[in-house]
This record gives structure tokens, C-alpha cells and sequence, in this order.
């Protein structure tokens, strides 16, 4: 084991989405190439938008990716005696003070600054106060340095400076006792022994901040890894209006965890022009040397392209299981019940080049499992024609003489479209909606090798539905 050690610190306001699961991914997969540890923060300080369901569907969604982690869920609420005697160690040392300005004054003062077209920063006038205010409670701020520059090491944008006179005297305990983000981060990061802070660059601009904690402090400054945005197809920050988003969505939607993982990774890294990783891959090949600069584009069609291309990959023992609960949704079975094993067995590899999703799997091994499937109407009124009556008679009178294998489903076929001199299609695709419900499946004597017996009840059904020729 390395020393390395990244953590994944959600925010439990919202599910985990396409963004949240990209970053975890990549800690994972850096812990895992360096043989470093992971670990799960929750960071829930804010509660009035934190929830114990949020937290939940967040470790849910990481449990179905596969990204397990080493140590957590930490939760910040737990260790809130452990900030506050961080914040006294910094007012001990001088390096943060009390601030007695009320939010009203604070609000004010931003009004004004910005009619004047002056910076919106907080004057730092209860920095040198020497007493507090009577009956006022403070708030506790850090003492930003006045000037000078900071440079923050990115493993990805490489080394970025921000110049200190642009930093606020940050609050780092609300009036309340409540610790803020940056602070707790910083804690946090040093307390658990995190190498490698891993996370969207939308943080880009607080790690200036939390630099000089760490400073104040006299800690190691860990390494930083910033991950440019995904945007939507439209160029705008990735967001619900582009579609679902969280992680467990597209598990309902029929992705596979292991195609989403694919397809995640490829928003920032990239390894040659290849497209499809097996997880293992990804362990051995991953690192921050190809991880890009600009922002990546999330495109639901190559998502579901990729989504298809894991479907035909997969073992059909291992969909047969991962297919289950979407055959429960779709009615075919009831929650509890399993299909036959053989029988899914044979029907998945017809299916999996015409499935790019797991719904899709179980739309069609409905009615391999099971003898109530819809009809499609307007195709049963096209070809269903009454003098389709005769020609299925013949054709279920042979079959019934044979063992429903490929061969001899042929063969009837044949003899039933020579007696009647017409096409092999002109009797396959009536007898495809009859074994379907609807014209598109897998190859007809596939199918009613695979149906057996069945096939013929089926057809027997179909040629009582036809009506009579006038
Ligand atoms: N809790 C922050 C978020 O959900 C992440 C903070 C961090 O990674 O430093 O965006």
C-alpha cells in the first residue's frame, strides 16, 4: 500500500449525478492504480439542504458503479468539537479574529460597494478591534494575507497563481458556531492524511483560500488535481435540463454500471483512440498525465452506443441476472420469480444486437417468457390478412410433425411456401407477430426453435384471431 490517499466529499443536497460520479471515479481510480486508499467524506454542514436520503442514494449509486472505498462515510456534523478546536487554535495564534459586523451591515456594505463599482469585499474592519461588542455575537474570520501571490500546483492545469489582495477575510465559523466549507476541507484533508485533492474545478478558486490555512496551520499542502466541467450538449454546464443526470436514473433507464463507468472516464481521459476499457484496464492504464485540459461534452447518443456495445459484451449468464428487475417492471414476472434459465439463456444472444439498453432486453424476452405479449395493431391488420389463414395451417401442420429444431422449422417453411408459391417473407412475417407481437425479432427459425411446442400454440392462436376469407 502507497501512502497515497484521495477522498470522494460529496455534498448530500442531491442525488449523485453525471459530475459527482466523474470525480469519484477518478479518485477510485487513482487509489486503485497507486494502491493508495479512498475514502468517503460526506460534507453536510450544510443542513438546512442536507438530507440522510441523499447520503443514502449517494452510496447507492457508488455501490452500483463499483467504486467501493477503503474508509467512511465520514459525516463533517459528527466531528464539529474537532473544527472548533481548530478555530481556537487559529484565534489563539492570532491568525483569525472576531467579526461583530451583522448580516444586515455586511448586506448593506455589498449594496453600496457594488453602486460604487468598488470590490465586494468585506472591509476587514473588525480585523484589528481590540474588544468585543457587547451582546453581540461573532462570527469568526480568518486572516487572509494582504499581499503577495499563491500558487496552487494542479496536476492537470499545472501551476496557477491568484494574487492574495483579490482574497476575502473569509468567515470560517458562522455566528451560529457553524464552521464553513473551506475550513472544514482544509481540516478534514489534514486530519484524515489526504495526498491528493481530486475534485471539479469549479473549486478552482477556493483552494487560493484554503492554501493559506493550510499555511497558517504549518501543514503539508496536498497535491491538487482540478477536473475541467462537463457541459451539455449546448455548451452549458451539464444540469437536469439536459436530462437525467444522476447516477441511479441511468441504472432505471437499463445502463449497465460497467458502460457508464466507460463512458465517465472518457469525460477527461483519454488513452490512444481507444473506446472501450475493462475495468482493470482502467486500474492498470489510468493517470493524471492524460487526463485533458478543456471541458469534456456529454453525449447521451455515445453513451447509449456504448451502452449497446457492453450489452453484446456481456456474458448472457451474467445479463440474465442483471435483467431481472426490469422483466419485474415490465410485468412479465413478479418480483421473486424467475424465468426459466435455459430458456433466457437461449433467447438472450438473439436479442443482445437489437438491445442497446436493458429495457429493451426485457421488452423482447417478454415474449420469450411469457405467452401475454402486446400486439402491434396496425401491423397485425397488414399482414394478418384472412388469406394468411390457410398457409398458417399448413405451415403449423408440419411442425407439429417435427421437434421445432432450426433445420426442420426451415424445411416446413419451405414446403408451405412452395404449396402456396409465395415468399419466404410472405409467411415469416406473420408468423413473426404471431410469435412476437411484432415484426422486428430475431431470426423466425431461431425463434421457434427456441419456443418449441410453443410456437404452434401460438400460431394456433393467431390463425383463430385471422378472420375468414369472404
Ligand atoms: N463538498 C464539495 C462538493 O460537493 C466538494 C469539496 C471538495 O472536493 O473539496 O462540491
Amino acid at each position: 500500500m502507497s501512502g497515497i490517499k484521495v477522498r470522494f466529499a460529496p455534498s448530500p443536497t442531491g442525488h449523485l449525478h453525471i459530475g459527482g460520479a466523474r470525480t469519484a471515479l477518478f479518485n477510485w481510480l487513482y487509489a486503485r492504480n497507486m494502491g493508495g486508499k479512498f475514502v468517503l467524506r460526506i460534507e453536510d454542514t450544510d443542513t438546512s439542504r442536507s438530507t440522510d436520503e441523499y447520503i443514502g442514494s449517494i452510496m447507492q449509486g457508488m455501490r452500483w458503479l463499483g467504486l467501493d472505498w477503503d474508509e467512511g462515510p465520514l459525516r463533517q456534523t459528527e466531528r464539529f468539537d474537532i473544527y472548533s478546536g481548530y478555530i481556537d487554535r487559529l484565534l489563539k495564534e492570532n491568525k483569525a479574529y472576531h467579526c461583530y459586523c451583522s448580516p444586515e451591515e455586511l448586506e448593506e456594505r455589498r449594496q453600496e460597494a457594488m453602486k460604487a463599482g468598488t470590490p465586494v469585499r468585506y472591509d476587514r474592519r473588525c480585523r484589528e478591534r481590540t474588544g468585543p461588542v457587547e451582546g453581540v455575537v461573532p462570527s469568526v474570520r480568518f486572516k487572509m494575507p494582504l499581499s503577495g501571490n499563491v500558487e496552487v500546483a494542479d496536476m492537470i492545469k499545472g501551476t496557477v497563481t491568484f494574487d492574495n489582495g483579490q482574497v476575502d477575510d473569509l468567515i470560517i465559523q458562522r455566528s451560529d458556531g457553524t464552521p464553513t466549507y473551506n475550513f472544514v476541507v482544509v481540516v478534514d484533508d489534514v486530519e484524515m492524511g489526504i495526498t491528493h485533492i481530486i475534485r471539479g474545478d469549479d473549486h478552482l478558486n477556493n483552494t487560493p483560500k484554503q492554501l493559506h490555512i493550510y499555511e497558517a496551520f504549518g501543514y503539508k499542502v496536498p497535491v491538487f488535481a482540478h477536473l475541467p466541467m462537463i457541459l451539455g450538449p449546448d455548451k452549458a454546464r451539464l444540469s437536469k435540463r439536459h436530462g437525467a443526470t444522476s447516477v441511479t436514473a441511468y441504472r432505471d433507464e437499463g445502463y449497465l454500471a460497467d458502460a457508464l463507468i466507460n463512458y465517465l472516464v472518457r469525460l477527461g481521459w483519454s488513452y490512444g483512440d481507444q473506446e472501450i476499457f475493462s475495468r482493470q484496464e482502467l486500474v492498470k492504464l489510468f493517470s493524471f498525465a492524460s487526463v485533458g485540459k478543456s471541458a469534456s461534452i456529454f453525449n447521451p447518443d455515445k453513451l447509449l452506443w456504448l451502452n449497446a456495445e457492453y450489452i453484446k459484451s456481456t456474458p448472457a449468464d451474467k445479463l440474465s441476472e442483471l435483467v431481472m428487475p426490469f422483466l419485474v417492471k415490465n410485468g412479465t414476472i413478479k418480483a421473486g420469480d424467475t424465468p426459466d434459465k435455459e430458456l433466457m439463456l437461449k433467447a438472450i444472444p438473439q436479442l443482445v444486437e437489437r438491445s442497446r439498453t436493458l429495457i429493451d432486453l426485457a421488452a423482447q424476452l417478454r415474449y420469450f417468457i411469457s405467452d401475454e405479449y402486446e400486439t402491434d395493431e396496425k401491423a397485425a391488420r397488414k399482414f394478418l390478412r384472412p388469406e394468411k389463414k390457410k398457409q398458417l395451417v399448413f405451415l403449423n401442420e408440419k411442425l407439429r410433425s417435427t421437434s421445432y429444431s432450426h433445420d426442420e422449422a426451415e424445411q416446413a417453411f419451405k414446403s408451405t411456401t412452395d404449396e402456396f408459391g409465395i415468399k419466404l417473407k410472405d409467411l415469416a412475417q406473420p408468423v413473426r407477430i404471431s410469435l412476437t407481437g411484432g415484426t422486428a425479432s430475431p431470426g423466425i427459425f431461431d425463434l421457434i426453435e427456441i419456443l418449441g411446442p410453443r410456437s404452434s400454440d401460438r400460431i394456433d392462436r393467431t390463425i383463430n384471431e385471422i378472420e375468414d376469407p369472404e
